[in-house]
């Protein structure tokens, strides 16, 4: 089978352990050769130094990598410094969001959706970045209706995006469905699937009530019929989002882009079993 185009997603270390440990993971996951790593940005700019600090370390090891820019409670003049500091470190791709902040603080800020931060990078900086943004073929949790979060996204990428990554699903059926509907709506770009390995029942559950993204019952039942046994947990999961990513790349995913955890054990046993 041909290699296909996977990325990695991890987040910014909060301390010296953590970026010491996060050394080690990507070292390994290097050894997959991904097209590219991204590191994900707090909403309200709380990780802003973590993640250009990460970006610009894992450029300097020699590997492409991607910064998330969310813009909820960001100015024009603070993504505007944001998107220089980028182009000065000659960082080249980003994906672009709006983020959530938490809980209480408001929404503030100048922009409001996705689309506005696309279009004001566009406006700002030309063609410079190759612009990811987030998809969601379970539908986004905020929205309105399934048809409304299409047209969002499709509004997206008119506003200038070059891809998008979908939030991570057990479903490829979803997917499939997503996609056939954005190409119907225009869209041509490529959709890369997003990939959420499963270790860990409760966080994954935990994960999903606040994304939106649906656990079918019959892993659930599975995964909960296994209590603390976390190797059985390991290896069913395993063999679940394997044969997903089997499907999806059969039936024409473009990609598929892992959100790690900053784990390496999981997404390589994937990967391993893919190639
Ligand atoms: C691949 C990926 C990476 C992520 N990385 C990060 C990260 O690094 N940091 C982070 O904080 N979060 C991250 N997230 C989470 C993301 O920020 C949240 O899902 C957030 O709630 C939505 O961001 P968005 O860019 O999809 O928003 P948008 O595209 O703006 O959509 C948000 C909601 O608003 C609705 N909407 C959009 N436009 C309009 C409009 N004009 N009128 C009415 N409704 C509208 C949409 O339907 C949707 O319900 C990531 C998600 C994914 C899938």
């Amino acid at each position: 089978m041909k290699t296909p185009n996977f990325s990695i997603e991890f987040f910014p270390p909060k301390t010296a352990e953590g970026t010491e440990k996060l050394r080690v993971t990507r070292a390994k996951l290097a050894e997959l050769n991904p097209k590219y790593f991204s590191v994900t940005f707090g909403a309200g700019g709380t990780t802003q130094q973590g993640t250009l600090d990460t970006v610009t370390e894992i450029r300097r090891e020699g590997h492409d990598a991607a910064p998330h820019l969310s813009c909820v409670g960001g100015t024009r003049e603070s993504i505007r410094a944001i998107l220089n500091d980028f182009k000065a470190n000659d960082i080249r791709r980003l994906v672009a969001l709006r983020g959530d902040l938490p809980s209480g603080y408001g929404m503030g800020g100048e922009f409001r959706y996705a689309n506005e931060l696309v279009e004001f990078i566009r406006a700002e900086t030309g063609d410079w970045f190759h612009i990811e943004v987030a998809a969601y073929p379970e539908m986004h949790p905020q929205a309105r209706s399934p048809q409304d979060d299409l047209n969002s996204f499709v509004r997206k990428m008119q506003a200038g995006a070059n891809a998008a990554i979908t939030q991570y699903f057990y479903n490829a059926d979803a997917y499939f469905r997503f996609v056939e509907e954005a190409r119907k709506a225009g869209v041509t770009a490529p959709i890369v699937a997003g990939i959420m390995p499963i270790t860990n029942s409760t966080q994954l559950q935990r994960f999903s009530e606040m994304c939106g993204a649906e656990i079918p019952r019959w892993i659930r039942l599975k995964l909960a019929s296994y209590g603390d046994d976390t190797a059985s947990i390991k290896a069913f999961g395993l063999d679940v989002v394997t044969a997903m990513c089997e499907r999806l790349l059969a039936g024409g995913a473009p990609g598929l882009h892992f959100y790690s955890l900053n784990q390496a054990a999981a997404t390589t046993a994937i990967w391993q079993r893919l190639v």
